[in-house]
């Protein structure tokens, strides 16, 4: 590998995907693969081996001399992978990359289902810095369905209340939400409802997107709704780039009732990817959450 050929930090979509409402920023991840194996994942279809984790190639090296070029936007780790597989507890890869972006001064937004991220604590309540959590329901058996070897619901939430109790700005995704699996309105209310009591930052959420590969692992777990989301994403649903969707009027339905529960307990909102009017937060990617600290 010619060292002059090697970045790791990238500018994130660069495809400009249509219903992308991101602000502009970077996206970098510490390690290629990821061992939570959700079966809604989207990596699949991109990465190679996508369920082996391994660490960047002298990542920290090579990121420190791409953060001295960058201009001075928000970076997002990681959005192909989760900054903090079991390896990191040792090898402490992410901690690095978060002191570095400490050192050189960027915004960082952390997307993880790991509750390790709290170990962390210490640095990112002292920069400009959230944490976005997923959450795709606090069942912990429909959980360990749809995310097998991501730690479970509680201890997620434990990192959450950990996180919040330093001052650390916290978001949930509560996403993907799929139809007929975890849309019901005993899951979005509850959902919510824990949310809103623990004092989240914001929630986005989003449905679920299917391509052939993550729709094949989706509906052999689920098989009695297989028929339904076939109906769903493939005859009644709309296509995005290559992407399905479920039907607008479907979408719109769903989220709207995750709008609405958030708004009762007061948390901005928005949704990620899906061209809908119902956001009340300020960014769709809770980076405000991350530049606004520090500022008085
Ligand atoms: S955490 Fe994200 S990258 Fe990892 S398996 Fe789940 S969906 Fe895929």
């Amino acid at each position: 590998m010619n060292h002059l050929s090697v970045r790791y930090l990238h500018l994130f979509d660069p495809w400009n995907f249509p219903l992308c409402t991101c602000p502009r920023k970077y996206s970098v991840d510490p390690y290629t693969g990821c061992e939570h194996r959700c079966i809604y994942c989207y990596i699949t279809s991109y990465v190679r081996e996508p369920w082996r984790v391994r660490p960047k190639k002298d990542f920290l090296k090579y990121f420190e001399r791409d953060l001295k070029r960058a201009a001075k936007l928000p970076v997002s780790m990681s959005n192909s992978s989760d900054p903090y597989p079991k390896m990191e507890e040792e090898l402490r890869i992410t901690r690095g990359a978060i002191s570095l972006l400490k050192r050189y001064d960027f915004p960082l937004i952390i997307l993880t289902k790991s509750d390790l991220v709290s170990r962390d604590a210490d640095i990112l309540a002292d920069m400009m810095s959230a944490v976005a959590i997923t959450l795709t329901t606090t069942d912990a058996e429909l959980a360990r369905k749809l995310e097998p070897f991501a730690p479970p619901p509680e201890r997620r939430i434990k990192a959450i209340e950990i996180l919040k109790s330093r001052g650390v700005p916290v978001i949930v995704r509560f996403d993907p939400i799929i139809p007929t699996i975890n849309d019901s309105e005993e899951n979005i209310r509850s959902m919510v409802k824990l949310l809103g009591e623990i004092g989240v930052d914001q929630i986005i959420s989003s449905t679920y997107k299917a391509k052939r590969d993550n729709f094949l692992r989706v509906s052999g777990v689920f098989k009695s709704k297989a028929d339904k989301l076939l109906e769903i994403y493939y005859k009644r649903g709309e296509v995005v780039r290559g992407i399905r969707y479920a039907p607008r009027e479907l979408r719109f339905k769903i989220l709207l009732q995750v709008r609405r529960e958030a708004d009762r307990y007061g948390i901005p909102f928005s949704v990620c990817r899906e061209g809908l009017p119902l956001n009340t937060a300020p960014t769709c990617d809770g980076t405000h959450l991350a530049i606004e600290r520090f500022k008085e």
